[in-house]
């Protein structure tokens, strides 16, 4: 028997929840739902500089107006920093994390040289066999060579998936130069301290999902399914987001938007359309999901 499905909706508060983000919220929501399971949101405040004051209860009040509510009190990333300190220290003893002292511009350089060679886009490891005199910046992980860099999973929408971490992500940061942890660490000490067994997020970080395999592999922590939305674009084909001028939603308003999010995840039935309360709008979206992606077995 699988541990019951425990799904999560992790914002970065770097602004209000647009439509975008809106269509994240309710395909990990109906996907909670439709399993019968647990439903979490997780503020990932860890970004400190993009981070906006205020966004945070901003996002949770409009998700609350649009009938999401959390089934366990929401968690801030920054308040659990001694989790991310721990797994780190970890992976220092497990002797795979390497301290990196080059700048922006050196990477650039040394990727921009690598594409004119056509060879790989990765982190060209560096700082691998020392700083040589620099101080360290960053803090990298070793991703392995060979057949070991392989990463292969199956996406619950997506559809099976590869990536070579060696030549096409190269060693990774897990802690900034900055100072702060890197989402990649911090998401993967979360899902697992959270007991997450389906994580149901936009496609823009499909790209991650490997990194984060490899972490947990690492760390000795289970893998989540995963579930990767198409996101949202805008007239110029950009990722919908408070940078592109994506508007705040309407919390006044919420149905018109819960349908036309629902329509961009392909629940087109009449019903889900036509629904004319939030119950009934989320009764009918949860069946129609269900029909799509319910996992047997569980
Ligand atoms: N905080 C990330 C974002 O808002 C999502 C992280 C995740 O779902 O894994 O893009």
């Amino acid at each position: 028997m699988s541990a019951p499905y425990r799904g999560r909706f992790a914002p970065s508060p770097t602004g209000p929840l647009h439509f975008g983000s809106l269509v994240g919220a309710l395909a990990s929501y109906l996907d909670a739902r439709a399993h019968g399971g647990t439903w979490l949101v997780r503020i990932e405040d860890i970004d400190g500089p993009r981070t906006v004051p205020g966004a945070d209860e901003r996002i949770l009040t409009t998700l609350e107006r649009f009938g999401m509510h959390p089934d366990e009190p929401p968690v801030w990333q920054s308040g659990r920093t001694a989790l991310y300190q721990d797994a780190f220290e970890r992976l220092e003893a497990a002797g795979v994390v390497y301290p990196c002292g080059c700048t922006r511009k050196e990477i650039a350089d040394s990727l921009a040289n690598a594409h004119a060679r056509h060879t790989t886009l990765a982190y060209p490891g560096t700082c691998r066999q020392g700083l040589s005199g620099k101080p360290a910046r960053a803090w990298r992980v070793r991703v392995p060579d060979g057949a070991d860099a392989i990463v292969t999973f199956s996406d619950r929408w997506q559809g099976p998936r590869t990536q070579n971490l060696a030549t096409e992500v190269g060693d990774f940061v897990l802690k900034r130069a900055d100072g702060h942890w890197a989402y990649q660490l911090a998401v993967v000490v979360d899902d697992a301290d959270q007991g997450i067994t389906d994580a149901v997020r936009g496609a823009d970080l499909i790209d991650s999902t490997a990194r984060q395999i490899y972490l947990q592999r690492c760390l000795g922590l289970p893998t989540p399914a995963y579930l990767h939305v198409p996101v949202v674009v805008d007239a110029h084909g950009e990722k919908l987001s408070k940078q592109t001028g994506a508007a705040e939603l309407d919390a006044s308003r919420p149905l018109p938007a819960l349908q036309a999010a629902a329509r961009h995840l392909g629940l087109a039935a009449t019903a889900v359309a036509s629904s004319v309360t939030l119950e009934t709008f989320y009764a009918e979206a949860t069946a129609a999901w269900s029909a799509r992606f319910s996992r047997c077995g569980r």
